[in-house]
């Protein structure tokens, strides 16, 4: 089938939820057996979101192939099980070093480069670039940003000139929102007429509009929308606030969203589709009813999507044991001696979370002493990992300053050190540890038996490592090394064969958890949570 392009973009506001909306119509067009990729732009100027701050844009997201991504990457990869990869995440910057490249090349034979025809023409490329392998029957393009910003424009014209270019074979998704007045007890559709005018203006008539709101949008109200935006009424669809995002694809199917893109996309089909074990799991939410309460130790806990591949990787583990996850995040700037027993003996299971420097380290160490000290299911994951090889070292191996090279360079004891191939590295952006490596686990661990083999493969976004040096000291302290890098045989896991689940992986097994397959260590961990509640209860 020649491929299809489904394009989402966003008015009004943003923060509506493309990324759910476009996972959505990805899940429903996979559901119904059609092959399905998904990707998105980014029109701002960094080359990647690698070096942003979470503040900025949330999470960063690494795909197996090593590129540090937007973290809408991630919704794509939990609602589908596609594996996406740098292909499918674009930036203005990586649009514009590509041109300038060429430009420096001569590959455009002494023209003035510009943006029409120079910028857009790479962008056009770029969307087309999934399709032309031939693999797919859809491929769906997230446009970040609103429409209106300045910097969205070139991606706009693109969109307008593909739909010129390819027919009924491309249709554009304008998400929108429709607020609510509380004063005049009114939702209004203004804003929503003003976006698709907007758009309207670059030459781009919406196909489908998907209205964002808190309150349920009367039938005569979205005909009043489609009238004034030149849309089919059925083709106006609201996307209500939904108690998870998981349900949100079921929400879209209820009202034909996926019917109404096969028809104007001209797509042949019959019947519905396969939403089965997408059922099973939203059945298993519902039905739901004890608690598992982990609490997330990390320094960026005040912004809601810094932890995202985290929060949902233990939310799906949570689901599928027939638990609702309670998530407390607790600041590690804040955990002392004097309060670590307050702030964390309500949890059955404790996660350490990834990050960078020094800020908000010492409260990881006083929050992992305690939870070795009370035996309580604990998880570091990359940062974490190392924090708890740290705390082993301070407290057991009675080695009192020691600490990464990456918190205090001129530590005696340097029990995470740099890796030597990121010893001459001065570029920050793209030059991490990054990506999906192989890793073998040691039989008869609690990693061996959660993952049920030896061989796995994990993503990574570290520069920084275990020191091999000191590899004898843990192990017969009782810290052992059960996962590492076949070729180079860097440590990838730690664990504490002594105590309940206490274990540490360099990698970051979030990013591969999906709501069809849940991660096996996160499935373990919760396992281990709800046995230590459970034991709790007895005492
Ligand atoms: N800052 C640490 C390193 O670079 C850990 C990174 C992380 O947690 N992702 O090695």
């Amino acid at each position: 089938m020649e491929t299809r392009y489904i394009f989402v973009t966003g008015g009004v506001v943003s923060s509506l939820g493309k990324g759910i909306i476009s996972s959505s119509i990805a899940r429903l067009l996979l559901s119904r057996g059609f092959n399905v990729t998904i990707q998105k732009f980014d029109p701002y100027i960094n080359i990647d979101p690698g070096t942003l701050n979470p503040y900025e844009h949330g999470e960063c997201y690494v795909t197996v192939d090593g590129h540090e991504a937007d973290l809408d990457l991630g919704h794509y990869e939990r609602f589908t099980n596609i594996k996406t990869t740098r292909a499918n995440n674009i930036t203005t910057g990586r649009v514009y070093q590509s041109v300038i490249d060429k430009e420096r090349r001569g590959d455009y034979l002494g023209k003035t480069v510009q943006i029409i025809p120079h910028i857009t023409d790479e962008i056009k490329r770029d969307v087309k670039l999934l399709g032309s392998k031939g693999d797919y029957d859809f491929v769906i393009t997230e446009i970040g940003g609103t429409v209106g910003d300045i910097e969205s424009l070139p991606f706009l014209e693109a969109v307008r000139q593909l739909r010129w270019e390819l027919g009924n074979k491309c249709i554009c998704v304008h998400l929108t929102y429709v607020p609510y007045i509380r004063a005049a007890k009114e939702l209004k559709t203004k804003p929503t007429q003003h976006s698709v005018k907007q758009l309207q203006q670059v030459g781009i008539q919406p196909d489908i509009l998907v209205l964002r709101t808190e309150h349920d949008i009367p039938q005569a109200m979205r005909r009043k929308v489609a009238q004034f935006c030149n849309v089919s009424p059925d083709a106006v669809i609201q996307s209500i606030d939904a108690p998870t995002i998981y349900e949100v694809p079921l929400m879209m199917h209820d009202q034909h969203l996926d019917e109404i893109i096969l028809d104007k996309t001209a797509t042949p089909y019959e019947g519905e589709p396969d939403l089965t074990k997408w059922n099973h799991f939203l059945n298993k939410l519902n039905a739901a009813t004890d608690e598992v309460r982990i609490g997330l130790v990390g320094k960026y806990v005040a912004l809601q999507d810094a932890y995202k591949s985290i929060d949902e990787a233990l939310f799906q583990a949570a689901t599928y044991n027939d638990r609702k996850l309670r998530i407390t995040y607790i600041n590690s700037e804040k955990l002392t001696d004097a309060n670590v027993d307050e702030m964390l003996k309500e949890q059955d299971g404790i996660i350490v979370a990834p990050g960078f420097g020094q800020r908000g380290t010492e409260g990881k160490y006083v929050a992992l002493k305690w939870c070795r000290e009370h035996d309580i299911p604990t998880f570091g994951i990359c940062l974490g990992m190392q924090c708890m090889v740290i705390e082993w070292a301070r407290n057991v191996l009675g080695m009192a300053d020691a600490n990464s090279v990456e918190m205090d360079p001129k530590t005696q004891y340097n029990v995470i050190d740099l890796m030597e191939e990121q010893k001459s590295i001065t570029n920050m952006g793209g030059t991490m540890r990054l990506g999906a490596y192989a890793c073998h686990l040691t039989d008869g661990t609690i990693v061996a038996k959660a993952y049920g083999k030896l061989n796995i493969e994990e993503r990574h976004r570290h520069r920084f490592e275990f020191n091999d040096d000191y590899r004898a000291q843990f192990e017969s302290s009782g810290m052992k090394c059960v996962g590492e890098n076949p070729e180079t045989h860097l440590v990838e896991v730690v664990e504490v064969p002594k105590l309940r689940w206490y274990v540490g992986t360099q990698y970051h097994p979030e990013y591969s958890s999906t709501v069809l397959s849940p991660h096996p260590l996160f499935m373990d961990f919760i396992r281990a949570a709800i046995n230590f509640k459970g034991s709790k209860a007895q005492k």
